[in-house]
């Protein structure tokens, strides 16, 4: 007996979907299975599940030579969402799965040994990828099935089992559409700004950054609320437009932390990896399908990077180029791999290593403080538009002071982008932390008399030219923030001091 079956699968290569033939050939010679195609150890792997979920769904696996061949075969190919693709391919072979409804379908899946079909990462990107070539249909895991119904023109069936599979293939049953984990329980909600007691200098900062997408250092004693404020943010910047969901929901689908109940992020993400993070869980990597970092599953949020003068300045420094380009490249065994990355960076930090609550009782000596914050000086920080202190409130504040809540901050800075956007229109940016330097120095440039403070910065070295630029970003915002048409002189000093404070300077 021999006999060839011939499926497709999607696999990822980066943050881009190839579409990948898989043929399986039997025939009759020694006994033994063999995978070729460039296929990475996860792949060699499959096999002994192929074998097993094949031998333990009822159906009978060859003792023949077979081979699985995945074509491109000049492709990266990792992961184990080819597991039930494989397993169907070599079941036509042998005559025992049917094949009329496989045209314009492609097959995901992990399989387990019992033949049950696991959920794989990077379903949202693969499928787009699979409707973009083309593809009506996909048969994905069962727990994969929320995530995937969010492409728009693809039949989607989730499946259970490798019997499930052969059962639909044969007419005999239909796959499910949707998945029985019950319903979505309630998302957690981002907390809110009326619940930050005091710190009007820092609210007013963070509602600045929000408006113009601007970078932000806090510095300030421990407890004293940096956190609580950093956190909040993403409850004051606007939700997320449709593509912008599913850019960031296909990014935390290869990351592989998408909540199951809730596949479409639909606001900025929030992530604040530990001070003791490597550059491989800031900026990604790993073998096989390389994992998006913070940096990237911060795309379109809040990157927040507490006691960040702990970080080491290799890890510090690495964060530059993302910031630049709004790209993360991650270098692989095989080349590299892109991953977008636009993200508001939120620092924190100390004063000083001891970080006593009352500054007072610091026994740090002069030097190391001077040490501690100068670590944060340099390229990194040149990039960072608003520097804010923060000190503990009186007793009276906490009695009295309520700060005002998350939906009224969030009204004016949703006003403040919107008159940005529609003044950078033509130009397509969206906020004013994208806007090239050279536009605000010719055809945005602002009134002698506006632009006399950064000359005297700039002539007297208290400011980069790149610092400089960024200055007049700030200056915008303030602007949009006021309700007015153009910064003015008193925007533009405004937009000076807050990079220049909170270094403890
Ligand atoms: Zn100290």
């Amino acid at each position: 007996m021999s006999g060839l079956g011939r499926v497709h699968s999607v696999g990822l290569n980066a943050f881009a979907a190839d579409v990948i033939e898989i043929q399986a050939n039997i025939s009759n010679g020694l006994p033994g299975f063999t995978v070729s195609g460039s296929a990475d150890t996860s792949l060699r792997e499959a096999k002994d599940r192929v074998r097993a979920a094949i031998g333990n769904s009822g159906a009978k696996f060859p003792e023949k030579k077979i081979v699985v061949a995945l074509a491109p075969a000049n492709l990266p190919k990792s992961g184990a969402g080819f597991d039930l693709p494989m397993a169907i391919s070599v079941l036509i072979a042998t005559g025992q799965a049917q094949t009329p409804l496989l045209g314009e379908t492609v097959l995901i899946g992990e399989l387990a040994l019992d033949g049950r079909v696991r959920p794989v990462r990077g379903v949202l990107p693969l499928l787009l990828g699979a409707r973009d070539a083309g593809f009506r249909r996909a048969v994905v895991p069962i727990g994969n099935v929320r995530e995937a119904a969010l492409v728009d023109g693809l039949d989607i069936g989730g499946a259970d089992s490798l019997s499930d599979v052969v059962a639909w293939l044969a007419g005999d049953r239909v796959l499910d559409t949707v998945s029985d984990t019950g319903e979505a329980p309630a998302s957690t909600p981002i907390p809110d700004m009326t619940d930050v007691v005091g710190q009007p200098a820092a609210r007013h900062a963070l509602e600045v950054a929000a408006a113009g997408a601007h970078h932000v250092l806090m510095t300030g004693p421990p407890g004293i609320g940096k956190t609580m404020l950093a956190c909040r943010l993403p409850g004051i910047l606007p939700p997320l437009g449709h593509d912008e969901s599913l850019e960031v929901t296909a990014i935390h689908s290869v990351a592989g932390t998408l909540p199951a109940h809730r596949p479409l992020i639909e606001t900025p993400p929030f992530i604040a990896p530990h001070h003791s993070a490597s550059i491989t869980s800031l900026l990604g990597g790993g073998t096989g399908l390389a994992k998006p970092g913070a940096v990237s599953r911060a795309h379109r949020g809040v990157l927040f990077l507490d006691e960040c003068a702990e970080m080491g300045a290799k890890v510090l420094d690495a964060l530059r180029q993302p910031l630049e380009d709004g790209v993360v490249r991650v270098s692989r065994r095989d080349g590299t791999a892109s991953y977008p990355a636009r993200f508001q960076l939120i620092l924190a930090a100390n004063p000083c290593p001891c970080a006593p609550v009352n500054d007072v009782d610091c026994v740090c000596t002069s030097i190391v403080r001077r040490r501690y914050l100068g670590k944060l000086s340099g390229p990194l920080m040149d990039r960072v538009d608003i520097r804010v202190q923060m000190e503990p409130p009186g007793n009276s504040a906490l009695m009295t002071e309520q700060g005002e809540p998350t939906d009224v901050v969030g009204a004016r800075v949703a006003q403040a982008r919107a008159a940005a956007q529609e003044r950078w229109r033509e130009h397509g940016w969206l906020t004013n932390a994208e806007v090239p330097g050279s536009e605000l120095r010719r055809r945005y440039r602002l009134a002698a008399d506006a632009m006399r403070p950064i000359e005297s910065f700039l002539g007297q070295g208290r400011i980069t030219a790149r610092g400089a630029d960024r200055a007049l970003r700030l200056a915008w915002t303030l602007a949009d923030l006021r309700g007015t048409q153009r910064p003015d002189v008193d925007d533009v000093t405004q937009a000076l001091l807050y990079r220049d404070r909170g270094t403890g300077r």
